[in-house]
């Protein structure tokens, strides 16, 4: 890529979704010298659970306060068996306060996360160049970006640019996908009953339909159909698909009326054969998409955000290089075995309530059963699903990057 260069930095982060902004956050309040490329975002509806890690990253990095006045507390998490299967597992109950927390998490509306995240990346005077990535290349020094006007270069890309990744396939890194016969519907809605922080999955054929507490008595609903299904259901008026839901989930919540934003999110699983390469670091979907299942894919992508500003802040306190080929090892290696087992878990749990294969019904009816009756087992669970054994980078327990 040839032409004049109009900024440069030690590192660029292309995409102002929520794990670049967490990574130009993290980067630049280690001191490391960030520029963003991030066009402004579209109209996302969607809400993130976000677990106890998270939130703990976000409060070291001064964002959480203007994230909690918008953000609902996971307490408890109920899984009810919804199918009308033979072998039909156990209600089961985690709640918080068995694991010493007062939630599991908290549940926010996407935009009110950008809006938190990019104030925060704002007021530590991270540049922010609001347009997309043209072109990226790198070459044994840096990385040059083409920008719609201008370039930058830096010294490390980051690729924070969601599952098209125009960073990954500079970097020739390819993908394993997997897409799923299932479509997730979204949308936002008011109750009459209150949630009391509770979410609930009822387990269905075709998916779990989840409700997420948000403040007052509002809930998110992630509804996970075949395409058809959504489809139908997508296509109703407010009136009827509120009524709808409602008789799915069973009046737990009492009369419904859905607000204005529905979403339709053709599932799939994606992995990059890795993580990075030639100066270029990926992080969030970007690296990995994995199915709305137990709220995993964004938690996952701070994990590498936190984990990625770790070794660049402590590359640059020693005065090295923050793009080496041994530090973009070590990512790679300290991110494999988080993703691949949220992966196989999420993969594993969905396919389970798409079986009709009555042994795997009730291997799954059975390891409900566990979890509900034992409880070292389910306080176990419950401390992974929180906090992962697998990863814990210095900004998700409480510690700068
Ligand atoms: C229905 C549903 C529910 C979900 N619920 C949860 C949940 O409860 N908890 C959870 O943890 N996860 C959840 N997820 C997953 C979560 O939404 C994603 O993991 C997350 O949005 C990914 O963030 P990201 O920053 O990696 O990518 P994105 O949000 O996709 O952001 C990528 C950004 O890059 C920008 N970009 C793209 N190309 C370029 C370019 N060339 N130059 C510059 N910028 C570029 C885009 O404009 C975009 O702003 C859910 C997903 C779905 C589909």
């Amino acid at each position: 890529m040839n032409g004049a260069v109009d900024f440069t930095a030690e590192v660029a982060v292309v995409g102002g979704g929520p794990a670049g902004l967490v990574s130009a956050i993290a980067l630049a309040a280690s001191g490391v010298e960030t520029l963003m490329i991030a066009p402004a975002a579209g109209d996302d509806h969607r809400t993130t659970a976000l677990l106890a890690g998270s939130v703990t990253a976000l409060a070291t990095l001064g964002a959480w306060p203007a994230c909690r006045r918008n953000a609902a507390p996971l307490s408890a998490i109920r899984i009810v068996d919804d199918s009308r299967r033979l072998l039909r597992a156990p209600e089961v109950r985690f709640a918080a306060a068995e694991i010493g927390l007062d939630a599991f998490g908290y549940n926010i509306e996407n935009r009110h996360l950008l809006a938190a995240l990019s104030a925060r990346a704002a007021e530590l005077k991270v540049p922010r160049i609001s347009e997309s990535a043209l072109a990226v290349a790198s070459d044994g020094e840096g990385v040059s970006i083409k920008l719609e006007n201008g370039a930058a270069r830096v010294r490390l890309a980051i690729g924070a640019d969601g599952q098209r990744s125009l960073c990954r396939a500079a970097a020739g890194i390819g993908t394993d996908r997997r897409a799923y016969p299932q479509t997730a519907l979204t949308l936002n809605l008011s109750h009459d009953r209150p949630h009391q922080d509770t979410s609930t999955e009822f387990h269905t054929e075709s998916g779990p339909l989840t409700l997420v507490p948000l403040p007052g008595n509002r809930s998110s609903l992630v509804c996970v159909l075949e395409p058809a299904s959504a489809a139908a259901l997508a296509s109703m008026s407010d009136v009827e698909l509120a009524d709808e839901i409602e008789r799915r989930a069973h009046s737990l919540l009492g009369k419904m009326r859905v607000e204005a934003g529905r979403g339709v999110f053709p599932l799939a699983v994606e992995t990059a054969h890795c993580f990075a390469r030639d100066r270029i670091a990926l992080v969030g979907e970007a690296a990995h998409v994995v199915p709305p299942i137990g709220a995993q894919g964004l938690n996952l992508g701070l994990r590498d955000a936190a984990t990625l500003a770790e070794l660049v802040a402590d590359a640059r306190r020693q005065k090295l290089d923050v793009g080496s080929p041994r530090l973009l090892a070590r990512y790679d290696a300290q991110r494999r075995a988080d993703v691949t087992s949220r992966r196989i878990a999420i993969d594993l749990l969905n396919r389970s309530l798409l079986t009709d294969f009555l042994p795997a019904q009730g291997v799954r009816g059975l390891a409900l059963h566990l979890v509900e009756r034992v409880g070292p087992l389910r306080r176990a669970l419950m401390r992974e699903g929180v906090a992962p054994a697998a990863s814990r980078p210095r900004l998700m327990r409480g510690e700068m990057a």
